[in-house]
């Protein structure tokens, strides 16, 4: 029997992208899911055909292959049998294609067998994440920095060099003769299936240590204390994580190493307000300023910038510096400065003051104020 072709199986263009594969992937196979067709063999043949497809379709370089060669091109991907599920790579990506819930059908459906030649093995050897807090000034965060910070980490023990074996002896396990897995062949819906597990005498390390090492008590690791260095990119985020990878806990006799987060904290500024990667301020400005116009020295993150106030300015009034915010992450963007100007008024004037203000009262008692919504844009076209 001639083999379909699997744009054709998918029912999608032969210029399809990755979406839409993905897309009808799913529809074939919420359609054809064994447990939507039970004893249904038709079905069953169907999604796994559907899942060779995409097995190569969703693949670039497969793809590639495919379309030059057609089938003769992509022989090699699978067994001597043609494809079988051992060869599915995307049972990781289930949540994805799926969304949440599905995967855990497929697990159950196809225990550890199904794509198991993807998992190594020795993941329970691995050593534990750790978290850290970090708190950053806005001027940090604004451009970038790089922070020592000293953390309590598992590290390879120094007596046993990490083997956590006294003498150094160090034998392979019997019931799994070292892999760390324990194979079962059960029977299930796709026929004969292995589940690969844990193996429990040695707890997936292949490894039993016979005289445990005194100082570590055959953990072959100990808590330290460590200085790392951190490099913090421009316009991080409250709450927003950085991941050390292989900097966390070295894993227990040797394992590969954990890693470290770094959950990032912004401390309150004295003078700015964040807003993405804008900043904010207020400045105070007297009445003369604001009617006569003048220039002001503004703060900004590295220093201070010259602004000019123009005559007649309302209170309130927003004014934009370009560039003096935060340098965006991932971006070559960098934010603005905005500089909200409050009009503050007097409460303590001499004498002359008193007198000029007095004065000042005359023309203003001729000038009309009305209350009223839009009170501020109103006023704007009545003092120019
Ligand atoms: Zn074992
Ligand atoms: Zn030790």
């Amino acid at each position: 029997m001639a083999k379909r072709d699997y744009y054709e199986i998918l029912g999608v263009e032969k210029s399809a992208d990755e979406g839409a594969i993905k897309k009808a992937y799913r529809k074939l196979a919420m359609q054809y899911h064994p447990d939507k067709n039970p004893d249904n063999k038709e079905a069953e043949e169907k999604f796994k055909e559907a899942s060779e497809a995409y097995e190569i379709l969703f693949d670039k370089e497969k793809r590639q292959l495919y379309d030059q060669y057609g089938h003769a091109g992509i022989e090699n991907q699978f067994g001597a049998g043609g494809f079988s599920w051992e060869n599915f790579s995307h049972r990781g990506d289930f949540n994805d294609i799926f969304g949440d819930g599905f995967s855990s059908i497929f697990e159950g459906l196809f225990g550890g067998g199904f794509g198991g030649s993807r998992s190594s093995g020795r993941s329970s050897n691995r050593g534990e994440d750790l978290q850290i807090e970090l708190s950053l000034s806005l001027k940090e965060i604004a451009t970038g920095t790089e922070k020592t910070i000293k953390i309590g980490t598992k590290e390879a023990c120094d007596k046993c060099n990490g083997t956590g074996s006294a003498d150094g002896q160090v034998e392979s396990c019997a019931q799994c003769r070292g892999t760390g897995q324990v194979r079962q062949v059960r029977q299930s819906l796709f026929g004969q299936m292995q589940t690969v597990s844990e193996c429990p005498s040695c707890r997936g390390e292949g490894k039993i240590i016979k005289t445990k090492c005194s100082k570590c008590y055959g953990e072959g690791r100990m808590g330290k204390v460590k200085e790392i260095s951190v490099k913090i990119p421009s316009g991080v985020e409250e709450n927003q994580y950085i991941r050390l990878r292989g900097q966390g806990n070295m894993g227990p006799r040797g394992g590969t190493r954990g890693d470290i987060l770094v959950l990032i904290h912004e401390k309150q500024d004295d003078l700015f307000e964040r807003n993405g990667n804008d900043i904010m301020i207020e400045y105070p400005i007297s009445l003369s300023q604001a009617v006569l116009g003048d220039d002001i020295l503004v703060p900004t993150l590295t220093g201070k910038v010259k602004m000019k106030v123009p005559a007649g300015t309302q209170s309130g009034r927003l004014f934009r510096l370009k560039g003096q915010g935060i340098q965006g992450l991932n971006t070559y963007s960098k934010g603005d400065e905005i500089v909200k100007v409050i009009l503050v008024t007097p409460t303590k004037i001499n004498k002359e003051e008193t007198e000029l203000y007095t004065k000042l009262r005359e023309f203003d008692s001729k000038r009309e104020l009305k209350p009223g919504r839009g009170f501020f844009s109103k006023l704007r076209d009545y003092f120019s």
